[in-house]
């Protein structure tokens, strides 16, 4: 039988009647985008996260997009991130018309080196934008104390890190805005596309709300009150939650914290039967990895993934090539070995299925064919 990366189906019907009633109150209340299920949601994702607010958006990308909007991060600015991951960051950083500058990462992590960071600030400088990869938070605690030193808004992207910790306490809060994903593989998956921002700044909660909401306070759409116009004071977009989504993502919220412990489960099970095959993830002391991914890393990489396919088990190399050597970013001028950290994780990597629709028994066994197949 296949192990694979993931299996929506699957994940749907062990909470069908929830989500099953969620999207029947949804067509019911014949609200579909200006109801009382984005509000709500917001609310109960906020405590979730522990943060101040949070901003339902359509997506991760568009919860990136909006939050640099939102800081006045544009034309002319500098934001630095990393190249080991996926479009989103660097395509929201040029969707407001700034420029992206990439940094190297630390490898154990495999996150923004935070030495680095600091090195390629320049007078552009506007915003950081760390990655929280595969669910390793980034080292929040010192980007903090490099946004204030310097005056620099600070983006965390932790859309593959929803539940990770820092201190005890749960990543949302520790950013300027913290841009979260709801696409179906992430840790709390919506049927289709869905994103946050949370901030513990009601202005820039604000800010952000009317900038994914087509520039309006979200009251005045609800157009329920005669005379009530258009009144645009910024230009935004229509990169708003759906009711839909908000619902199936409420249903599916109060069991976040038994998935994230089935994923702790799986990785520590990795960890134990993998131990010196290859190199694997690692956990800062301090820090609690969210495991949206089990990725390592060996130099018989495509040779291990040949037999792991054809055992029916499938891997990824997620997120290689970085992109920094993608051909749309050619013209920015990164030759190969300008990041040589990023580009050894990157040419070395293999990601392992895991997740909660998986059991433990799989896992076991995909470690015994990576142990076969490296024999
Ligand atoms: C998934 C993801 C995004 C984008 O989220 P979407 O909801 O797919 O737009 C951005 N950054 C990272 C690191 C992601 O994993």
């Amino acid at each position: 039988m296949r192990v694979a990366l993931y299996d929506y189906a699957k994940l749907y019907r062990e909470h069908r009647e929830e989500i099953d009633a969620a999207i029947a109150r949804v067509l019911e209340s014949g609200q579909f985008r200006w109801g009382e299920e984005v509000p709500a949601f917001e609310e109960e994702f906020a405590n979730w996260v522990d943060a101040r607010h949070a901003v339902a958006v359509g997506s991760g990308t568009a919860a990136l997009t909006v939050a640099l909007r939102a800081l006045g991060v544009g034309p002319g600015d500098e934001v630095i991130t990393v190249a080991n991951t996926d479009l989103a960051g660097s395509a929201a950083i040029s969707a407001v018309g700034a420029s992206v500058v990439w940094v190297d990462i630390d490898p154990e992590s495999r996150c923004i080196d935070t030495t680095a960071c600091e090195a390629a600030i320049t007078p552009q400088t506007r915003a950081l934008l760390p990655v929280d990869m595969y669910g390793h938070p980034s080292d929040m605690i010192e980007m903090r104390r490099i946004a204030d030193g310097h005056g620099l808004a600070l983006v965390e992207d932790a859309c593959l890190a929803l539940g990770a910790e820092i201190d005890g306490r749960r990543l949302g809060s520790l950013a300027d805005v913290t841009c979260f994903s709801f696409s179906s593989g992430k840790h709390l998956g919506a049927i289709g596309a869905a994103g946050a921002c949370t901030t513990q700044d009601a202005a820039l909660a604000d800010r952000v709300r009317r900038l994914a909401s087509d520039g309006q306070a979200r009251g005045r759409h609800y157009g329920t009150k005669p005379g009530l116009g258009l009144h645009h004071e910024t230009e935004g977009h229509n990169q708003q939650m759906d009711e839909m989504q908000a619902a199936i993502l409420r249903a599916k919220l109060p069991h976040l914290d038994e998935t994230l412990a089935v994923r702790r489960a799986q990785a520590d099970r990795y960890t134990e039967r993998l131990a010196g095959l290859a190199d694997l993830p690692g956990q800062k002391t301090g820090l609690r990895h969210a495991w949206r991914n089990y990725v390592i890393e060996l130099d018989q990489r495509d040779a291990l993934a040949a037999h792991l396919f054809a055992r029916e088990i499938d891997c990824n190399a997620l997120y290689s090539p970085p992109m920094h050597l993608q051909p749309v970013y050619k013209g920015l001028g990164y030759a190969v070995g300008s990041l040589p950290r990023t580009e050894r994780s990157c040419n070395r990597l293999l990601g392992l299925p895991l997740g909660p629709h998986l059991s433990l028994h799989q896992i076991d066994i995909v470690a015994e064919e990576v142990r076969a197949g490296l024999a």
